[in-house]
């Protein structure tokens, strides 16, 4: 599969603004913070985060941490993939939206999500650059409000 690379559009000053702050006007109301994840997330949850006026949790690649707070690991077209919630960073009831570049097949927010529901959190919802459409992505996390900028 083409590998869409978001590096031009960071690099970018105004289309960098203009897509951040579209992900953080697009937030639902009564979030209470931002759900970021490794690599690309992170660029994008921070200044999503950093407008809106919101915290910012990292989702991490194993390794990465001195404490954590849950791990899970999910199956990719090839081999597994783990990804680590920091301890003390999400608070029981609270809402986030999970940000990251591109939605694929959906394992990477759906893993994310397992990780936020055992912290005690809600996933209020999911903002994306974009969504690969075909890939069904968005089936993999019900009842879940997904946004994408683009659509392909
Ligand atoms: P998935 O778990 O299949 O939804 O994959 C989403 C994760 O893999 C995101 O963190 C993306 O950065 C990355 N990803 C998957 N497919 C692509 C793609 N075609 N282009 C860029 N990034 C991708």
């Amino acid at each position: 599969m083409l590998f869409r690379d978001i590096s031009p559009v960071l690099a970018d000053p105004a289309a960098f603004r203009v897509l951040s702050d579209a992900m953080a006007a697009g937030l639902p109301a009564g979030t209470d913070a931002v759900v970021a994840i490794e690599a690309r997330g992170f660029i994008l949850g921070a200044a999503i985060a950093y407008a809106a006026g919101l915290g910012l949790v990292c989702v991490r690649k194993p390794g990465k941490l001195p404490a954590v707070r849950h791990r899970v690991s999910y199956a990719l077209e090839y081999g597994t993939a783990t990804l680590e919630l920091p301890e003390d960073t999400i608070r029981g009831g609270q809402r986030v939206v999970i940000v990251d570049d591109v939605l694929a097949t959906g394992g990477t927010v759906a893993a994310t999500r397992e990780l936020v529901e055992h912290a005690g959190g809600v996933v209020a919802g999911v903002s994306v650059i974009l969504e690969l459409a075909g890939l069904k992505g968005r089936a993999r996390v019900p009842g879940v409000d997904v946004t994408a900028l683009l659509t392909h």
